[in-house]
């Protein structure tokens, strides 16, 4: 039989692992970290996410755990806002969702368990094997460090999707490249809800040259990313230490309220006890131009690292997990020898499949986040957008709806196979 190993129970590594297993294929998936919850998991599901866990039938499960749902999207610019778009009431359980990505890991977790098929194993993926010792060997296992000890698994397909600093991307030498993109992130959670009206708002504040996302997360709490420019991260001093200890002198509260209108900055303010200490969360968007060589696969952050920026990298990975499962279903599930040059023919595919998908969200991904970065370096941009808000805040709703629609559905249709049980 046919056994897959997999490195990374993110998203990607899990669901795809649940799939397999379900489908009746040996798989064994590797975790280095001893808990899912981890100082920061994307968390925010757009509807083709939702889609998509909905194909795998996983949407019930989602629907058992604490989520938050976004109605509404409102950009402020200097008091004044600009852009308000409404999610259509008609797209119901579609519409964009807050959820717990740690909850709904332990969730899946549990359930893959209940497949035979399935192997978990703690540990860290620190070596590949290969076939021979040719070069161009084909890969045939990995090696993992567990409590010390090292152990082998031998596969006939090797999956890596153990995130942006992928150690199998590494270990396969499948380069990796970076793209521009101006901004990190530093991350705020305050254990203060906002009142009951503002808690399915997504809303984007930009007062001069800084800007603050916020969001009523699915435990209600209220989470922030204060955006920073790369030149503002490097010439800030407190900032470039990127050291909790040297942030405590800064009054965080303070500093976010000043860029959010009245209201919301009281709401900061008066609750600034209840704010953690940031997270700075250094963003990465790019891309490998190779996902495979003989053996051995990429996927999710481990072959294309996703920008923060409308919530894609938890969506394209679901996607690229129901497009591998389409094109490895039927080669896997076999009880004769299995046809390895068919798997590294299908992984092939599976990268000709995703990657216009992949390339058209992280340029858009890009041109958001440009837009963002030039109002908030361009003063006149700024007059302008505010003298000119009442004319335009009508119906610049329904044109931002528009320009997000792939970044909201994708680019194409994407629809799993049903599985074939022998
Ligand atoms: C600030 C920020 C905000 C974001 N917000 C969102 C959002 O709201 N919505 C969204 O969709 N996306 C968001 N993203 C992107 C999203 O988090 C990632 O694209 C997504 O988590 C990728 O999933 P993954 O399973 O491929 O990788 P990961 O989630 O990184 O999972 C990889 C797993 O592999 C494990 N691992 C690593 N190395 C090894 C090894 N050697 N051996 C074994 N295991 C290993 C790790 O412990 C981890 O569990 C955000 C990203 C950033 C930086």
């Amino acid at each position: 039989m046919a056994h897959v190993v997999i490195a990374g129970a993110g998203v990607t590594g899990l669901t795809l692992a649940y799939l397999l297993a379900q489908r009746g294929i040996e798989v064994t998936l590797v975790e280095a970290a001893t808990q899912f919850d981890r100082v920061f998991r994307g968390e925010g599901l757009m509807p083709g996410g939702i889609q998509a866990l909905e194909q795998m039938d996983l949407l019930k499960l989602l629907q058992e755990l604490p989520t938050q749902q976004i109605h509404t999207w409102e950009f402020v610019v200097n008091d004044r806002a600009f852009l308000q778009a409404r999610e259509p009431e008609e797209l119901g359980i579609y519409r964009p969702t807050l959820i717990s990505q740690p909850l709904f890991l332990e969730a899946l977790l549990k359930r893959a368990q209940t497949f035979p098929c399935f192997h978990f194993k703690h540990g860290t993926v620190q070596g590949l094997n290969h076939e021979s010792d040719r070069p161009d060997a084909r890969v045939s296992g990995v090696v993992v460090r567990q409590a010390g000890q090292e152990v082998t698994l031998t596969a006939d397909l090797v999956i890596g999707a153990d995130g942006r600093k992928s150690a199998v991307r590494r270990l396969a030498d499948l380069p990796l490249e970076k793209l521009d993109y101006d901004a990190d992130v530093l991350w705020l959670r305050m254990a203060a809800p906002l009142p009951e009206s503002d808690r399915h708002t997504f809303y984007g504040f930009i007062r001069e040259a800084e800007s603050l996302g916020a969001y009523t997360a699915w435990d209600n709490s209220l989470k922030m990313a204060y955006i920073l420019p790369r030149e503002q991260l490097s010439q800030e001093q407190p900032l470039a230490q990127k050291q909790r200890q040297d942030w405590k002198a800064i009054d965080w509260a303070n500093r976010i309220a000043k860029i959010a209108p009245p209201s919301f900055a009281q709401h900061i303010r008066a609750h600034a006890d209840t704010l953690d200490s940031p997270v700075l969360l250094n963003v990465m968007l790019a891309r490998c131009p190779q996902w495979y060589r003989p053996g051995v696969l990429l996927l999710g952050d481990a072959a294309h690292p996703m920008a923060p920026i409308r919530a894609q990298g938890i969506n394209v990975a679901l996607r690229d997990v129901i497009v591998a499962v389409n094109h490895l279903q039927p080669i896997l599930q076999t009880e004769t020898e299995v046809n390895l040059g068919a798997i590294d023919s299908a992984l092939q595919n599976i990268q000709s499949e995703r990657q216009p998908e992949i390339i058209r969200c992280q340029d858009l991904q890009r041109q958001e986040q440009d837009h963002a970065t030039q109002l908030c370096r361009s003063p006149l941009l700024r007059q302008m957008l505010m003298l000119m808000s009442p004319v335009i805040r009508p119906f610049s709703g329904k044109v931002w709806m528009a320009r997000q629609h792939q970044l909201r559905f994708g680019v194409r249709s994407v629809l799993l196979d049903p599985p074939v049980l022998s």
